[in-house]
Order: structure tokens, then C-alpha cells, then sequence
């Protein structure tokens, strides 16, 4: 029989509205949260469809501002946290990735302003209390209920047009949630279930979204798995992997969910044995040992598979081992910065776990 240690379950917080065309009742979920003066965000390559929606939310919006970008810097916040002020807004409506998701956070967490996500990529942003910003080019994060948004849409239509290549690096990133929050020291059976459940969904719809982009039912279940992967993300503490991934956007300005996708198989390979039990939904899933099988997962889906290809130096190894070691923090595997920069130099190289 399974043992049930004693846990916290925290809840699942944020309404959630799942379905195509579901965009179309973003002016009714504006008007439950009792708000009507909604400016919407985007980043500049998405101010088209914020306007669209801008359109459609009619009186309960306010304007756009299609100023968003990766790593949510303050100065961008600023701007933006001047127009919302200017245009008397009293919500805030996010209309892409994690990167608008980000800016939606930055506004809400400064002026209480109640948040409606949707949703385009597969980050998971929108489920969790998280929040990363930069101040002169340094990243920090935090979390607090204050971030959480309170409504997200997830529509699949506004995902058809996620370019190959991000789907299949985003839904990875999202798997990466889940597998970490199954052996994070704060899990509880209802996010282990989710997370399981999120790497199951991700498994099958990845392939058939690769193959055709424009597959709609592997789109929706892409979307579902995220939804779930962004809830254990949000339900859980994440570790090594998490770190890892921290350090190389935040010190070396590697992209957010390439660098994800290409250290997931070696984080994972490297947690392998010290939880195998509890990776044994990623293992279900896929078939075989966890890192192993996720390399091999990321290889055929046409994922970038080496830190090299995203720009990182070998002589970047070194510093990049160090800060990541810097701070202690719950890992199933205890590490020195021997065993991490062996780590980067197996993802470095593109070199295919043992584990
Ligand atoms: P992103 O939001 O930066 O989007 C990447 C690009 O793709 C942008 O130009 C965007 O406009 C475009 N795009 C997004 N959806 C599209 C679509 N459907 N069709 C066409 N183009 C589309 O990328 P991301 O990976 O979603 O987010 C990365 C950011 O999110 C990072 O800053 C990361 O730190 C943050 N993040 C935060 C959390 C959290 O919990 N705080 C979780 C995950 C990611």
C-alpha cells in the first residue's frame, strides 16, 4: 500500500476558462471580477491580435500597450505603469506568452490590479505566484499571492499560430515544471497527479503538433498539458533544474525556453536515481530511464540539444557552475560545483545522459 506522508495542499486559485473561441467571453470575465476599465497588454509582435481583442472587449477597455518583453525588465514596467495610471485602468488583460504574463504581474503586484490571462505559448506563467524581474540587467524572482492571476482563458485558436519551433521548445519548458514539481520537497498527491498528468498530455500532443502545426486536437491537448504543467509549477518549489535554466538566461542571456528544453534531459538524468520512484511518471509516459528517455523525446521532436547551439562559451562553464552552486537549495540529489559544471558540459556538448 502507498504511504500518504503528511502534506499542505494550498489550492488551485485562479479561474479557468478552457476551449476554442473562449477569447469572446474575456469583456464578461472583466465585468465578474467587478472591473471595467481593462488596458490590454502584448508584446510588440502581437499588438495586432491586442488590438483585435481591445476591439471585442469594447467599452471595458481602456487601450493597449504592445510594449512587452522577455525577463519582464522594470523599465518597461515603468512605461507601462504610467499608461495605466494615465488611462485610470483598473485591471489588466495579458494576451500572449510568459513574457506578457510577466508584465500583467509587474502591473498587478504594484497596484492591485485584478489580472485576466490568455495565454499562446505553453510556459505556465499564468498559473503561479512567480514573478521574475530585471533591474539593470539582473534577474530576481519572488513569489507572492498578490501575482497570481485571477481569471485565464485558454483558447486554442490563438495558439495555431505558435512558430514550430517555440511549441515544441514552450511544451518542454512546461514539462520541466512538472517533472521537477514531482519530487519537490513541498509536493502533495493532488499536484503530483497534475504534474503526471501534464507530462502525459504534453507526451502525446508534442509529437502531432511538430509533425503539423495546424493539428488542432494535438494543439488543444498541448494547451491542456501546460495548463497542468503551469499548475505543479505553481503548486510546488522547483530545484536543480530550475536553477540551472535561471543562471544561464538571467547571467548569460540565454533564450527562456530553448535553454529549458535543451538542460531538461541532463537535469533530469541527473535527479534520476535519487527519485526514481517519484519520476516514474515521466518514465510511464515516455518508456525507459527519465533523462534517457527525455533526450531521446527532444531529439526526434527537432528540439535544439546542445547549450553551444544557444550561444553559451565553454569558458562560460566555469562561472556559470559557480553561481549556480552559490546559494543552497533543496535538490533530490545533493551537487558540488564539480558535478554541476560536468552537468553543463554534458548539455554543453549535447551529449546524451546516462540516466
Ligand atoms: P514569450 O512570451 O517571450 O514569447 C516569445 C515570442 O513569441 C514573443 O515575441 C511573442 O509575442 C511570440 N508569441 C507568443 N505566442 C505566440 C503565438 N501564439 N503566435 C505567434 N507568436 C507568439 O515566451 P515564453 O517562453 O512564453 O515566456 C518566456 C518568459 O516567461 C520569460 O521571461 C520567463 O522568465 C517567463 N516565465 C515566467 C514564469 C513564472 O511563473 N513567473 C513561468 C514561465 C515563464
Amino acid at each position: 500500500m502507498t504511504v500518504i506522508e503528511p502534506f499542505v495542499f494550498p489550492g488551485l486559485r485562479s479561474r479557468v476558462i478552457f476551449g476554442p473561441g473562449s477569447i469572446a467571453q474575456t469583456a464578461a470575465e472583466i465585468e465578474k471580477l467587478g472591473r471595467t476599465r481593462a488596458l490590454i497588454l502584448s508584446t510588440p509582435n502581437q499588438k495586432a491580435e491586442a488590438e483585435a481583442l481591445a476591439e471585442r472587449v469594447g467599452a471595458r477597455s481602456v487601450g493597449v500597450f504592445a510594449g512587452a518583453a522577455m525577463h519582464t525588465p522594470i523599465e518597461v514596467t515603468e512605461t507601462a505603469l504610467a499608461i495605466f495610471q494615465e488611462f485610470r485602468a483598473d485591471c489588466v488583460v495579458a494576451l500572449g506568452g510568459g513574457s506578457t504574463t510577466g508584465l500583467g504581474k509587474a502591473i498587478a503586484v504594484r497596484t492591485g490590479a485584478d489580472q485576466v490571462v490568455i495565454p499562446t505559448t505553453y510556459a505556465g506563467s499564468e498559473m503561479t505566484d512567480i514573478l521574475g524581474e530585471t533591474v539593470h540587467g539582473e534577474k530576481t524572482t519572488r513569489r507572492d499571492p498578490a501575482i497570481l492571476p485571477e481569471t485565464v482563458i485558454y483558447d486554442v485558436d490563438l495558439t495555431m499560430s505558435l512558430p514550430a519551433s517555440l511549441t515544441v521548445t514552450s511544451g518542454l519548458n512546461a514539462m520541466a515544471h512538472a517533472a521537477e514539481a514531482l519530487y519537490a520537497p513541498d509536493r502533495n498527491p493532488v499536484i503530483s497527479l497534475v504534474a503526471a498528468e501534464g507530462i502525459r498530455a504534453l507526451t502525446q500532443a508534442l509529437p502531432g503538433v511538430s509533425a503539423d502545426p495546424g493539428d488542432r486536437d494535438a494543439r488543444t491537448n498541448a494547451l491542456y498539458g501546460a495548463w497542468l504543467c503551469g499548475a505543479a509549477l505553481g503548486g510546488a518549489s522547483m530545484a536543480l533544474h530550475h536553477k540551472l535554466c535561471h543562471t544561464l538566461g538571467g547571467s548569460f542571456d540565454l533564450p527562456h525556453a530553448e535553454t529549458h528544453a535543451v538542460i531538461l534531459p541532463h537535469s533530469i538524468g541527473f535527479n534520476a536515481a535519487a527519485a526514481a520512484e517519484l519520476l516514474a511518471p515521466v518514465s510511464a509516459a515516455l518508456g525507459g530511464s527519465p533523462g534517457v528517455t527525455l533526450f531521446d523525446f527532444a531529439a526526434r521532436l527537432g528540439a535544439p540539444m546542445k547549450l553551444k547551439e544557444l550561444g553559451l562559451k565553454e569558458s562560460d562553464l566555469d562561472r556559470a557552475a559557480e553561481i549556480a552552486v552559490r546559494n543552497p537549495y533543496f535538490n533530490p540529489r545533493p551537487f558540488d560545483r564539480a558535478a554541476i559544471r560536468a552537468l553543463l558540459k554534458e548539455a554543453w556538448e549535447g551529449a546524451r545522459p546516462q540516466h
